[in-house]
């Protein structure tokens, strides 16, 4: 591996930027992660920068039990997160759709769309819980850089993508839409 890709991945773990995602959340998880972000924590101390485009982030932080309205934009928006990337699940709400669960106006929990790559448990959970599954991460999406290459048989799963196989693969198999 060449010197500029590995200084690459050592910049990923120290300085992950993140793009936050609301999938219908009940704003608890959102405003801890603005806690994590605070002087009281300071995230931004260990590197850690949240960004107003998903096209200028490594990791996708994600909230909020993923509303049937939410499907597409989460998608759109994890195929917008440059790669190499990875999904954290913020609360218990994108893990399991917590208390919503029989609800009919969702879709979640979020694994069902995105491949996550951190669940951080809690309802909502604590800031330095937060800041902990966001530094996993990083040391994830460092692997991940390290191992990418060329061949587009390791690049991510992208939600969209994934769609327009299923309907390739419908039309294929002589199914109307
Ligand atoms: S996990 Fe709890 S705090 Fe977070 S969005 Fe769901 S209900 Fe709200």
């Amino acid at each position: 591996m060449n010197l500029w890709r590995r200084l690459l991945c050592t910049a990923r773990r120290r300085s992950p930027w993140l793009f936050h995602m609301n999938s219908g959340s009940c704003n608890g998880c959102d405003i801890e992660i603005v806690a994590a972000l605070s002087p009281r924590y300071d995230a931004e101390q260990l590197g850690v920068r949240l960004e107003g485009s998903p096209r200028h982030a490594d990791i996708l932080c994600v909230t909020g039990p993923v509303t049937r309205r939410a499907v597409r934009a989460v998608k759109t928006v994890y195929d917008q997160v440059l790669g190499p990337k990875a999904v954290v699940a913020i609360g218990s709400c994108p893990a399991t759709t917590n208390v919503f669960i029989d609800s009919r106006t969702l879709d979640g929990p979020l694994d069902k769309h995105l491949p996550v790559d951190v669940f951080v448990p809690g309802c909502p959970p604590r800031p330095d819980a937060i800041i902990q599954g966001v530094a996993k991460a990083a040391e994830i999406l460092a692997e991940r850089g390290l191992e990418r290459t060329a061949d587009p048989s390791t690049r991510l799963r992208s939600g969209l993508a994934q769609d327009d196989r299923d309907a390739a693969n419908e039309a294929s198999a002589g199914v109307q839409p």
